[in-house]
């Protein structure tokens, strides 16, 4: 479903992605956890190509890109992997001025097209799914942070992505908030969406990864099931991570 090969990134001369080598299957969540600076945003920008890389290749469904720095991609490319993919932000990144209902509707008639009905309707089912039914006509800051981010993911949602990107999606929120977002993300990886997702909650990667990558200096320095991760690894670097962490 979504392959990494051999990605490389650099700003300047930093190079922050050394060689990325990822494949997820269709319906499963991956759970990329490391060090800050260690280039998990980096890589999910990627995925959307909110970042372009320097070399290497991403597979999504039946599409298939392979960056050079030679190679200039055409904007056609770019925009059906940005469909394929939504992205859910630290910050929320809601627009202001639109209520939630108008915030999960608008890229629906901008982007895809759909009339105000068609959007209206899903973004009101997906506003229930996100447990806030009634909060359609408020502004976001009427809304607490964790309101506003499930507002985040439904808004993702209701471009129909083949996969959702979470960039630390709770980190931004206070430690009660926490629990209500996750709980969407849950039930998400329970209903069978591709997720890759960004995040500090070891008990949550725990909980819901199907695999979980370790990230250190731009290489993937372990991957596997969470099991084999944060119970039976011998890696170094990791067990530093995780005693850190927890
Ligand atoms: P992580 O998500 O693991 O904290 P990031 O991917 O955000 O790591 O960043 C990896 C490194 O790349 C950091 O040193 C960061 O400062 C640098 N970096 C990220 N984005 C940019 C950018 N747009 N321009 C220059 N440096 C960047």
């Amino acid at each position: 479903m979504i392959t990494i090969e051999k990605l490389f990134k650099r700003f300047h001369d930093l190079e922050v992605l050394k060689g990325i080598d990822v494949i997820l299957e269709k319906g499963k969540t991956a759970v990329i956890i490391g060090p800050s600076g260690s280039g998990k945003t980096t890589l999910l920008r990627c995925l959307n190509l909110l970042e372009i890389p320097d070399s290497g290749k991403i597979s999504l469904g039946s599409n298939r890109i392979e960056f050079s720095p030679s190679a200039k991609l055409r904007t056609k490319d770019i925009m059906t992997f940005r469909k394929q993919t939504g992205m859910v932000f630290q910050n929320y990144n809601l627009f202001p001025h639109l209520t939630a209902l108008e915030n999960i509707m608008e890229g629906q008639v901008v982007v895809l097209k759909r009339s105000k009905e068609v959007a209206r309707k899903k973004a009101q089912s997906l506003l229930e799914k996100v447990g806030l039914k009634d909060r359609g006509n408020m502004y976001p800051h009427q809304l607490s942070g964790g309101q506003q981010q499930r507002i985040g993911i439904a808004r993702a949602m209701a471009m129909d992505p083949e996969v959702l990107l979470f960039d630390e999606p709770t980190s931004a929120l206070d430690p009660e908030l926490v629990g209500e977002v996750l709980k969407v993300m849950k039930d998400l990886a329970k209903e069978g969406m591709t997720m890759v997702i960004v995040t500090h909650e070891m008990k949550f990667a725990e909980d819901v990864a199907d695999q979980v990558i370790f990230m250190d200096q731009g290489i993937v320095m372990e991957k596997g099931t969470p099991d084999e991760v944060f119970n039976h690894s011998g890696n170094p670097r990791l067990l530093q991570f995780l005693n850190k962490v927890s």
